[in-house]
């Protein structure tokens, strides 16, 4: 498996809350720190304990309680696979095991074996999506929760139903006549670190149309014809990573558009040079942009 959260193992069940104190011996429970501090908003962690994060009830110790809401995220060998989130600090809380760490997905994805990753990825979309949805967009009433993950407005003169959305964003390496690759960086990234070009999908666009605006916009390159290769669910909070390979019809680099700090050109020889000296970063091998360059790379 080329990167991180290709696994899907979940098969559906109804959705719901359960409480604690309803739990069966056979569920597994991921317990998942979130921080909800304007500082931190976003960050999370995963109780891990042996290379796990599907713990049992009394593995939990006292970070469960019996009046604690569980999200029923779906059926996973012979378990119910439960989601219990806290948004408080919990990390320092006393559990009957010796936790490996407290993990936060990127970690994980490195970790742990591939089909848990990809639950864990799962449980950060499904949780992040109910969160931001326990009111009604149109009236403002409370929402409750209804089958597949959908969520139902509860005023009977208005009863609007939402369903999870995924947001599609496309991610390209763009490859030019001499066989050399576009990458660029934000300011915000660490030193040296460059990847390839991405962004996300706008109404009324085609997949190709993004494809084209996006490296335009970034780079000021133009291209002429873009392939499809592949996807990766990317859990920031609610992705999907739309990988294509794009060959390149106007080479010349603006990047007055200001998402990108800077942008060039690249040779495979090159590189790999920079890459052995650390004048380079590439992105980590869990993302399916680091695919994208390894797959050019390789050809
Ligand atoms: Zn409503």
């Amino acid at each position: 498996m080329p990167f991180a959260f290709k696994s899907q193992a979940l098969s559906s069940l109804p959705a719901s809350y359960i409480t604690a104190d309803k739990l069966r011996k056979s569920d597994r429970i991921l317990c998942l720190n979130e921080y909800s501090n304007e500082e931190q908003r976003g960050k999370h962690k995963f109780l891990t304990h042996d290379k796990n994060i599907l713990l049992t009830e009394n593995q939990l110790g006292e970070l469960i309680t019996p009046t604690d809401k569980l999200l029923v995220l779906g059926q996973y060998r012979d378990s119910r696979i439960l989601l219990l989130s806290k948004n408080t600090l919990i990390e320092n809380q006393n559990t009957a095991i010796q936790p490996d760490n407290w993990l936060d997905i990127r970690s994980i994805a490195a970790c742990l074996d591939a089909e848990q990753s990809t639950i864990a990825a799962t449980a950060i979309s499904l949780n992040h999506w109910h969160a931001h949805h326990q009111f009604c967009g149109l009236c403002g009433h409370s929402t409750d929760i209804g089958t597949e993950h959908s969520r139902s407005c509860q005023n009977d003169a208005c009863k609007q139903t939402r369903f999870p959305r995924v947001d599609p964003a496309v991610i390209m390496s763009v490859i030019n006549d001499k066989d050399e690759i576009l990458l660029g960086r934000q300011a915000s990234w660490d030193e040296n670190r460059y990847s390839v070009i991405a962004g996300f999908l706008s109404y009324g666009e085609t997949l190709e149309d993004c494809v084209a605006r996006e490296v335009k916009e970034e780079t000021g390159v133009i291209i002429e014809s873009c392939q499809y290769l592949a996807s990766q669910p990317w859990p920031f909070p609610g992705s999907i990573m739309l990988g294509f390979t794009v060959k390149a019809k106007k080479q010349a680099i603006n990047t007055t558009d200001d998402e990108l700090e800077k942008a060039f050109w690249i040779s495979k020889d090159e590189l790999l040079k920079q890459k052995m000296n650390k004048q380079l970063l590439l992105p980590p091998s869990l993302s399916i942009s680091r695919y994208l360059i390894d797959l050019w790379l390789e050809h």
